[in-house]
């Protein structure tokens, strides 16, 4: 396994170079273009590494399986779902105007950024501070690492230069999606994007799936009904709207963020991190997808 990461690493790097760091938020371009890095961790213990595993980057989308994670914790399925629904968009991630134009008015699901927002503002606590502190202690238990933390330069850039989210934020409310407030999902939402994580904390929250909402120390942390929900829902929106195509060339629930990280589930067996900060035009790890697909192929990984 070792030999074949160090493999694909080095024959995908080469087509890191068609692709483009984001740089819509200060910061983010920053980032080496060619990196390329994955770590997989199984139940017995192992870990598979090669690359840039170790880098630090932030989390971004990869961040809205967590808060959703949480959410339907604090509020159940039922209220969740009333709010943001199931389908997948078809649009961008940053897309508003099905806000607009659908006869539903709720966000067309949970890994949308309009989604994400709506989902943010369902966590409990009394302010921004403690709902979003609650984020980050559920996202520590889950990946049992206590280091995790916000990249407070970023998360500046992002609340600075985040007014379409903020736009979309008081449509939502507008309507009603948005019960509390406003700014306090905002900025729930900027930081939980902001929260800087390595290939091998995604491989973490991965095999966490993988494993029905067990921790590697054996704590059940979410019933496997949640935990089925979120793998669903990566499966069919979690990859932008190149979610179907990531299903036929991949075929296991993913998650992917725009600071180039891409978490991969193999239900049972395997967590999956990985670490490429070239994005495609959809916003994916180009590198990431390609070293996935290569992988599956190889492994024969597809749950289909
Ligand atoms: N913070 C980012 C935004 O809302 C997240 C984008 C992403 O990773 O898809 O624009």
């Amino acid at each position: 396994m070792q030999e074949l990461l160090s493999k694909l690493v080095k024959k995908n790097i080469v087509i890191t170079k068609e692709g483009k760091v984001a740089d819509y938020i200060p910061e983010l371009d920053k980032a080496k273009k060619d990196a390329l890095g994955i770590c997989i961790l199984d139940n017995d213990g192992n870990i598979y590494t090669a690359g840039d595993w170790e880098t630090k980057f932030t989390i971004q989308s990869i961040s809205k399986i967590v808060t959703l994670m949480l959410a339907i914790l604090d509020n159940g399925e039922e209220y969740v779902f009333s709010k943001v629904g199931m389908e997948p968009s078809g649009d961008p991630f940053n897309s508003i105007r099905k806000l607009e134009t659908s006869s539903r008015k709720k966000p067309y699901n949970p890994m949308i950024n309009a989604g994400a927002i709506a989902v943010a503002s369902m966590i409990k606590g009394k302010d921004a501070r403690e709902k979003f502190n609650r984020v980050l202690d559920f996202f520590k238990k889950v990946t049992e690492d206590d280091s995790l933390d916000v990249n407070y330069k970023i998360y500046c850039g992002e609340s600075e230069t985040g007014n379409k989210n903020r736009a979309m934020g008081y449509f939502l409310k507008n309507d009603g999606i948005i019960e509390g407030n406003v700014e306090d999902a905002l900025e729930v939402y900027f930081k939980q994007c902001s929260i800087e994580v390595n290939a091998y904390t995604l491989a973490k929250l991965g095999l966490f799936l993988a494993n029905n909402g067990r921790t590697s120390s054996g704590e059940q942390i979410i019933t496997q009904k949640i935990a089925t929900i979120v793998k669903t829902l990566m499966v069919t929106c979690g990859m932008y709207d190149l979610s179907g195509e990531i299903a036929v060339r991949v075929g296991i629930p993913c998650k992917s963020g725009v600071g180039g990280g891409i978490v991969g589930v193999v239900p049972g067996k395997l967590g999956i991190g990985v670490y490429g900060p070239s994005l495609d035009k959809k916003g994916n790890s180009i590198g990431g997808i390609h070293i996935l697909e290569d992988l599956s192929k190889e492994l024969k990984l597809s749950i289909f």
